[in-house]
């Protein structure tokens, strides 16, 4: 819904942030502080994908990593992080992409948990060949980030079935071609 009375409850608008080109910033932590929304918001997701088939939860850094897990839990199976540029040493990376707000180094997909030196998991990731894997974020504005999630699990063998957000910015589907941004339609086509 577009700024309607069920959207104020799950974001909060805040103009010119995080500097005065972003019109309107839209703020979900608000409704992590009330129980009653957040279940709400919850029982959605695992609504929409138990019995799909889906064998881990992707979030993204850092309000993916509030979302992902509470639904990983519920249709009990593994949650991974997928962290930004320099905060995780035993990864892979994507490409540079853009966001929103600008460009971003490649965002970095882990290692499997290792269980002592020298162990196979080390070398692999913890999504697998053959994986189908749904990502998580709190916001999609021009896909970028999704993007980047997107290409580390195709890189690895593995399918992304969906990608869910809580907020979708709806301007930056189809933006004009003479604004320079990435066309959301286009990035995910194939
Ligand atoms: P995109 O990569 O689609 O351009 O931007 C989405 C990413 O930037 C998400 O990780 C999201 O958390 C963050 N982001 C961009 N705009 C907003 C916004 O208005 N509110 C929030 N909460 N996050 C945003």
């Amino acid at each position: 819904e577009q700024d309607g009375e069920a959207a104020k409850r799950i974001a909060a608008v805040i103009p010119y942030y995080p500097f005065k080109g972003i019109a309107r910033f839209y703020d979900i932590t608000g409704f992590l502080t009330r129980p009653d929304i957040f279940q709400e918001v919850v029982d959605i997701f695992v609504a929409r994908y138990r019995g799909k088939q889906i064998d881990s939860i992707g979030g993204f850094d850092a309000r993916g990593f509030v979302l992902g897990p509470p639904i990983a839990l519920a249709l009990k199976i593994p949650f991974f992080m997928f962290r930004k540029p320099g905060k995780m040493p035993n990864g892979i990376s994507s490409s540079a992409f853009s966001v929103e707000y600008g460009k971003r180094e490649g965002m970095c997909l882990p290692r499997g948990m290792p269980l002592h030196k020298g162990d196979p998991m080390m070398k692999s990731t913890v999504v697998k060949e053959g994986d189908r894997v749904l990502l998580i974020d709190d916001l999609v504005a021009t896909g970028g980030t999704l993007s980047s999630g997107i290409e580390l699990v195709r890189k690895v063998g593995a399918t992304v079935v969906e990608c869910a957000c809580v907020v979708e910015l709806k301007l930056f589907i189809d933006p004009p071609p003479e604004s320079g941004l990435p066309n959301r339609t286009k990035m995910w086509k194939e």
